[in-house]
């Protein structure tokens, strides 16, 4: 029951890391990335009580979401991976989250192609926060003016921020990039107060307790919930 230990451990250490910054322990929310791993894997997640997941690739969450639908067992389902604008259809109709929303165009395509049966997808604006290499995310400047835009686009919600800050050994660089997240969400916020804005989602295994230390709400964890994972060559 290697996935239940995990789970448990994992709990622990964000109510502790909630704890040394006298934060509530439910104020962070446990978001399992379950890209390239088996329905098994998750369902050993699910019981032990885990109920929101995070995929990369659009074809092989779907199929997850639909397994799990077909049995009938709720759950919540954030899109966290790159999206191609040809793809977008299959998020805005099988995902209840959308976390790396960073173009008009695309949340245009969402919002159109919403179904009309589905409460809005709820949307995290993608900030590129740190990692120059990366296409991935707008700049904090140009994070007014998409909010103003998706907040005109009644099928999606805004709820907030998300950040893949570039991998470093270097904690104040780290700080300062995860602080900076936190800036821009208290900014995003004030700006915009008729909307539910309560969602920053940083943090991964390896910088779960200083993202929770920095103000994240959504820690996304893969590796410390499911173990390393294994990418197929072909
Ligand atoms: C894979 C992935 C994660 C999980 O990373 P781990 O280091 O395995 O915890 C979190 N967020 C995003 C966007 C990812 O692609």
């Amino acid at each position: 029951m290697q996935i239940q230990d995990n789970l448990i451990h994992i709990h622990q250490q964000i109510s502790q890391a909630c704890q040394q910054t006298n934060r509530l322990a439910d104020s962070v929310q446990l978001l399992a990335v379950s890209k390239t791993k088996t329905v098994q894997d998750i369902q050993q997640a699910i019981n032990a009580g885990q109920q929101a997941f995070g995929e990369n690739y659009v074809q092989e969450g779907v199929e997850k979401i639909q397994y799990f639908a077909q049995k009938g067992i709720p759950l919540t389902w954030h899109f966290i991976g790159p999206l191609q604008s040809n793809k977008s259809r299959l998020v805005a109709e099988h995902f209840d989250w959308m976390q790396t929303l960073d173009r008009v165009k695309i949340a245009e395509r969402l919002n159109k192609q919403r179904p009309m049966g589905k409460p809005p997808l709820n949307v995290l604006i993608q900030i590129n926060i740190s990692d120059e290499n990366s296409k991935a995310g707008i700049q904090p400047k140009e994070m007014l003016g998409l909010a103003k835009h998706i907040e005109n686009l009644p099928h999606l919600r805004l709820r907030g921020l998300m950040a893949i800050p570039a991998p470093t050994d270097n904690m104040p660089q780290q700080k300062m990039a995860l602080s900076a997240m936190y800036v821009l969400f208290e900014q995003l916020k004030k700006a915009f107060p008729e909307q539910q804005i309560d969602t920053l989602s940083m943090g991964m295994t390896s910088d779960m307790e200083t993202a929770i230390a920095c103000g994240s709400t959504m820690v996304r964890i893969g590796t410390a919930i499911f173990g390393k994972r294994h990418y197929s060559t072909n």
